[in-house]
């Protein structure tokens, strides 16, 4: 078993990178462990234009390289391995790594993501940034003035689709039922925005294209078995995410659908010492700039939480 660490970052978003580099600058010596997807999912996009300070856009890859070297210029230790499980029941926490390595942290900021779901077929992947996307406040504006798709009926496939159409020519919505489970509100407004057409009972059934990216979209009719081809550009996925917390579940609060909880206004879990920022914790915004955001704010309360430990110790020892 190797040394204690004071902070322990797990997770190589936005999130976690910011995290390190306050928790560096504070003088913690962070150590972050980067999981298997090095940069998040981030790393899986093209241009980033809608993070401030980047006045002509940055591709991902390149951001979060820069998010890497920034934080390890403060003195953050990067290690590639993959934190495999924990054990939150003692004081310090325990973190296995590689499923061998046991490491001992006073505190764990946990920055570990989510990831966007799709359908599963082969060309899906084959035009993964080249028309296929799962974040449409991301990507949207690629296909401004063009028709685009959007498969899902929830509240993000609302969302998403009502934001699509201030930007494209028009979006069609494909509902896999005859009923959306978007709140009541929120399909009203899809409903009466003009250039949004839904596919009641459909489903995405190819994804169609060339060396330029995505030309179409064939669809299926479920009740009918009728297809037809779409002519979009962009073809968008709003069918939900999973946060990456399960090796967390037998310790943390969270919701059914694995989404940590915090304590409201700050990255607090309901383990003294752990802390958690991002995706992992925000199924609502999921923007790298908000998970930057909270990455900051759990280096901060991570600090004042080693303050008073420390604090506390010093008076029994007085
Ligand atoms: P949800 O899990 O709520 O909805 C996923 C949708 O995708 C469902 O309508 C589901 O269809 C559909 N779907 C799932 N798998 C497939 C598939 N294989 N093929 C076709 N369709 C599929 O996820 P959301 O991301 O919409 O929302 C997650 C949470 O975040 C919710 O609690 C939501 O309220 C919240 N949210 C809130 C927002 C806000 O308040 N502004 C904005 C965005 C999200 P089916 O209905 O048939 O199961």
């Amino acid at each position: 078993m190797g040394e204690k660490e004071k902070v322990l970052i797990i997770g190589s978003g936005p999130a976690g990178y910011t995290a390190a580099i306050y928790a560096a600058r504070a003088g913690l010596k962070p150590v972050l462990y980067t999981g298997g997807q090095p940069g998040g999912q981030l790393t899986t996009t093209n241009d980033v234009e809608n993070f401030p300070g980047y006045s002509d856009g940055i591709n991902g890859p390149e951001m979060m390289i820069d998010l890497q070297k920034q934080a390890e210029r403060f003195g953050t230790r990067i290690s590639y391995g993959l934190v495999t499980s924990v054990d939150f029941s003692g004081y310090p926490l325990k973190v296995t790594v590689d499923e061998k390595d046991e490491v001992m942290a006073e505190s764990v900021v946990i920055a570990t993501g989510a990831t966007a779901k799709y359908l599963g077929m082969p060309s899906e992947e084959k035009f993964a940034n080249k028309g296929v996307s799962a974040c449409a406040v991301c990507d949207g504006y690629f296909y401004r003035g063009k028709e685009v798709a959007v498969v899902g009926a929830g509240d993000s496939a609302a969302e998403e689709s009502t934001y699509l159409s201030k930007l494209c020519s028009k979006v069609h919505l494909i509902v896999r039922r005859e009923e959306m489970r978007a709140s009541k509100i929120m399909q009203q407004r899809v409903k009466s925005t003009p250039n949004i057409e839904i596919h009641w009972n459909t489903e995405a059934d190819e994804v169609l294209g060339d060396d330029s990216g995505v030309t179409g979209v064939r669809i299926l009719n479920n009740k009918t078995g009728e297809k037809k081809v779409l002519p979009v550009k962009g073809f968008f996925l709003a069918i939900g995410h999973k946060p990456n917390t399960d090796i967390f579940k037998d310790y943390l609060d969270m919701d059914d659908t694995g989404y940590i909880k915090v304590l409201s206004g700050t990255t607090k879990t309901n383990v003294e010492g752990v802390f958690a920022v991002g995706d992992a914790a925000d199924k609502v915004y999921r923007q790298a700039i908000t998970a930057a955001g909270t990455g900051c704010m759990g280096a901060l309360d991570a600090e004042k939480f080693l303050a008073a430990k420390e604090a506390e110790v010093l008076s029994v020892n007085s």
